[in-house]
């Protein structure tokens, strides 16, 4: 089983990069992301609740989130593994994760962080508003999506240095390049 967790700020590709990965390697993508747009288009009460947090800019809370994650592994568990996407964003989620897969015995293999800098971020978050159609893709609150990752996502990145995990992405480079760069730091942990 090969687990992945792609880890970056609002903007930073992890989306396109994540179902590359997936189709490459044959893995789940798992974008906690879409499950709660998803979630948002059905108008469902939950829904209703998770776009009060995501309209402003503000991580949904550990609970509905984790909620979600433990309901899609149970229906999930027989994936030849997994591309986590924009999630963990939080250390109590990472604790979860840690949790979960270590009762089945199962590792996560490697975290990739993709960088880039800030004024590219909102460059490319303002360009996909006019066709995303999302919500939370204007400039105010893409200020304060970044805001919420520098203080809630950013500790995540010791978290996984600590155990040794993170390997960090040129989030600059052109789509291709990412995606190779990606490839190498994968086939380096597979042939471990
Ligand atoms: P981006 O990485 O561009 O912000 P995502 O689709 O990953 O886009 O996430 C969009 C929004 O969904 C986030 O700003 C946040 O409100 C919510 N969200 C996604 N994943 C999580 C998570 N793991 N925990 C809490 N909120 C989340």
């Amino acid at each position: 089983m090969l687990n992945i967790v792609i880890f970056g700020p609002p903007g930073s590709g992890k989306g396109t990069q994540s179902a590359r990965i997936a189709k490459k390697y044959d893995l789940r993508h798992l974008s906690t992301g879409d499950i709660l747009r998803e979630e948002m288009d059905k108008k469902t009460s939950l829904g209703k609740k998770v776009s009060e947090y995501i309209d402003k800019g503000l991580l949904v809370p550990d609970d509905i989130v984790l909620k979600m994650l433990y309901d899609y592994a149970a229906g999930h568990m027989d994936s030849p593994g997994f591309i986590f996407d924009g999630f963990p964003r939080t250390i109590v989620q990472a604790e979860a994760l840690d949790k979960l897969l270590n009762k089945r015995g199962i590792p996560i293999n490697i975290v990739l962080s993709v960088e880039v800098e800030e004024q590219e971020l909102f460059k490319r978050i303002m360009g996909r508003g006019e066709d995303s159609g999302r919500s939370d893709d204007s400039e105010e609150i893409a200020r304060q999506r970044l805001d919420v990752y520098k203080e809630q996502s950013m500790p995540l990145i010791d978290y996984y240095k600590q155990q040794g995990k993170i390997v960090t992405i040129d989030g600059m480079k052109p789509v291709d390049e990412v995606f190779d760069r990606i490839c190498q730091a994968i086939e380096a942990v597979k042939a471990v």
